[in-house]
């Protein structure tokens, strides 16, 4: 007996980074996970055929989180699927660097509509069916706690609006023993935020570790959150950022 088994897991945007690690630890723990995806559909399939041969359920479903219809639709054919929802963790996300000044409508809607839109519709069409005790695990950011430069008006708006949107809605589904947290990371090695890319030394040094974080590193948190063992904790941010915000 696993942490998760006999558990069904939605994941958005499993097929790579941060989302594909916390996919390949839920399957390890037992649990059938469905995953959507926007454009990596060869790596999607490539995780889905790795988790079946490890024994696992697995289903990759092209959804854009843009699109609310296309999320709708992926709540529901994964919990078809496997008969039962019991774990929603809000993943897919976008990064943009803009000035306030030069942030445009159009800029506006593309990053609230993937990192804050989409998680709310996703919440709300799970909360309909997820079972009791379920859980609700988001990724959030920890610039939506602390915003040590210039330029991140729009994405630390994006995740300090999801931050609010988890201890609201902790409030309102832990009647039925469900939990709502965010987890927010700090600097995460992946093609969003390579640890050798440009800006990768700068962000080390606002660690108190200077290391960046790997995304086994929020899976395993992820993992502990969909757990029995976290049934208490709920409406809670969980920063895994290396001390960056302390
Ligand atoms: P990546 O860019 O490496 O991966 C993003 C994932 O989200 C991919 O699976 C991608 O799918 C999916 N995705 C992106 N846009 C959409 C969309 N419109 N619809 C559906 N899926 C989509 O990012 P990370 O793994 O680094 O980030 C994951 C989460 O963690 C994000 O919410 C991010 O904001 C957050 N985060 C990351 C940090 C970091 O340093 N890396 C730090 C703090 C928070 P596809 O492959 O099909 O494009």
């Amino acid at each position: 007996m696993t942490a998760l088994s006999g558990k069904t897991a939605v994941v958005t945007g499993g097929s790579r980074g941060i989302g594909a690690a916390i996919v390949r630890q839920f399957a390890q723990a037992g649990a059938n996970v469905a995953f959507t995806y926007a454009r990596s559909g060869e790596a999607a399939q490539q995780l889905v055929t790795e988790l079946e041969a490890a024994g696992a359920g697995a289903l990759a479903i092209q959804a854009d989180s843009a699109n609310p219809s296309e999320i709708s639709a992926a709540i529901a054919r994964a919990t078809q699927q496997f008969g039962q929802l019991d774990v929603l963790v809000n993943n897919a996300g976008v990064f943009e660097v803009k000035s306030l000044n030069d942030c445009t409508l159009e800029d506006y809607e593309h990053v609230m509509n993937i990192n804050t839109r989409a998680v709310f519709m996703a919440m709300r069409d799970a909360a309909k069916i997820i079972q009791d005790k379920g859980r609700i695990i988001n990724i959030g950011s920890n610039l939506a706690e602390r915003v040590p430069q210039a330029g991140l008006t729009l994405y630390t708006m994006s995740k300090a609006a999801v931050w609010g949107l988890t201890k609201a809605a902790a409030r309102d589904l832990g009647h039925r023993g469900i939990t709502v947290n965010i987890i927010q990371p700090g600097s995460t090695d992946t093609d969003m935020n390579p640890a050798d890319g440009p800006h990768a030394d700068h962000q080390r040094q606002l660690r108190a570790i200077p290391v960046y974080n790997s995304p086994d590193d929020i899976a395993a948190m992820a993992v502990y959150l969909a757990s029995d063992a976290a049934q208490h904790i709920t409406g809670s941010s969980l920063l895994v950022d290396g001390g960056a915000n302390i």
